[in-house]
């Protein structure tokens, strides 16, 4: 066991920065080591025995880098301030730290068109980053975005690493797309749980894009049928066959493994809510003036980001501008973010979401997929939406793995992409 973890394991994240600051955590470490210290022979706890420093091999070495989530630069640091005094094996290196991104490009690869940057050894790649892979515990999370589709592995209850695994600058948001990066992943070799917004899962599900009929992935709610919005819960389980029900192509996993998005329940309740509300009323006035640099287009849309529903939800000001069923409404939003799409759920969710789909239905608010959802699939949201849910926040930024290897998979994509670099397999 390596004697200097004992007084550096405390030290999370936010205090690694204060190791080159701080020569006290190291001399604390000596006397840890027992060395320099005068009285060391004479310790009543070794009163037969000089304590001997323990040499540092490069794995162990590595290991205390990593527990640190040291970046580059300071990992050399600290290799070479330990080098200095003698404390590391002849055979441990300083500078390998400066190719440390290389150690974890070796598990990626593209594949034959060169569109798709991708990982071709996840469990080589965990136990490089110090993870054993139990892919139950982990949920692949696609990202499609106008310039890149990339996919991560986000651990249930966020505590280790979010994993880069795939990365693309020029696929495009398309059936034959999710089906690549599936493949490549060997999807079916560990078939994660599969979060991402509505339109991947609909691709990955084989549905019809756009505003159809049965969009619904999981029954056949007929979302023209608004005479019936509101008022009928149960439709007829999806029988998942080509060619029927705006079923396109046949499923890529099994529908049982998606989970639905809580990040994208919020901005969809909220997209409904806006798009109902008197758009000559205070309420509308005030967002207008609160979000200025969203055009007019979006405001009327409804179209917010996740930190901009926060901002809304703290503002007193924008419940004084709502009239009463704007503001009931509201409220029965509010409960429902809070107490039951977020880390708590409360006891009473159910009368929660009945409270908040009355509120909605009294406002005039049109049912979407995702008020659909509450409506009629409530079973089907996971226990703890926190723990899963598709919102990276605050606590998905802690890496185990160097900071700059996200960027690092990510500027390989654009580089192949753009044929300026030969990606070799070694
Ligand atoms: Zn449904």
């Amino acid at each position: 066991m390596l004697h200097i973890g004992v007084d550096i394991e405390e030290h999370d994240d936010s205090n690694s920065q204060e190791l080159e600051s701080s020569p006290e955590l190291f001399l604390d470490n000596e006397a840890v080591l027992g060395l320099n210290s005068p009285n060391c022979s004479q310790s009543k706890s070794q009163p037969d025995t000089i304590k001997q420093p323990q040499l540092i091999h490069q794995p162990e070495l590595n290991d205390l880098i990593r527990e640190l989530s040291l970046p580059k630069n300071k990992s050399e640091y600290l290799a070479s301030w330990l080098q200095e005094r003698n404390l590391l094996m002849p055979s441990t290196k300083v500078t390998v730290y400066r190719k440390r991104n290389a150690e974890l490009t070796k598990f990626f690869q593209f594949n034959i068109s060169k569109t798709l940057c991708y990982c071709s050894d996840i469990n080589g790649l965990m136990l490089e980053l110090g993870i054993k892979h139990r892919p139950e515990e982990w949920r692949l999370f696609i990202d499609s975005a106008k310039a890149s589709l990339k996919a991560v592995l986000l651990h249930n209850g966020n505590e280790k690493p979010s994993v880069p695994v795939a990365h693309s600058t020029t696929l495009k948001e398309i059936y034959e797309s999710m089906n690549m990066i599936l493949n490549e992943l060997q999807y079916e070799r560990f078939e994660w749980e599969l979060c991402g917004d509505l339109k991947v899962i609909a691709l990955i599900l084989g549905l019809q894009g756009g505003f159809t009929k049965f969009m619904c992935p999981l029954c056949l709610w007929d979302s023209r049928a608004t005479n019936f919005h509101y008022i009928r819960k149960d439709w007829p389980q999806r029988p998942w066959q080509v060619g029927a029900h705006n079923v396109k192509q046949t499923p890529l996993i099994d529908p049982s493994k998606i989970i639905l998005p809580p990040l994208h329940i919020k901005l969809g309740l909220i997209k409904n809510f806006v798009k109902a509300l008197d758009k000559n009323g205070d309420a509308f006035m005030y967002l207008k003036e609160k979000f200025s640099r969203l055009s007019e287009a979006k405001l009327k849309e409804g179209v917010f980001d996740g930190p901009q529903i926060r901002q809304l939800l703290k503002d007193a000001n924008f419940r004084k501008k709502l009239k009463t069923k704007e503001l009931a409404a509201w409220s029965a939003f509010e409960c429902v973010v809070y107490q039951f799409l977020g880390n708590y759920r409360d006891p009473n969710f159910k009368i929660l979401v009945t409270n908040l789909l009355q509120a909605y239905r009294d406002m005039g608010v049109r049912m979407s997929l995702k008020i659909h959802f509450l409506h009629s699939h409530l079973g089907f949201f996971p226990e703890n939406l926190g723990h899963k849910s598709d919102e990276q926040g605050k606590r998905n930024r802690k890496r185990l793995f160097p900071h700059s290897f996200s960027q690092c998979i990510k500027t390989l994509a654009h580089k192949t992409n753009s044929k300026t670099l030969e990606f070799s397999k070694s």
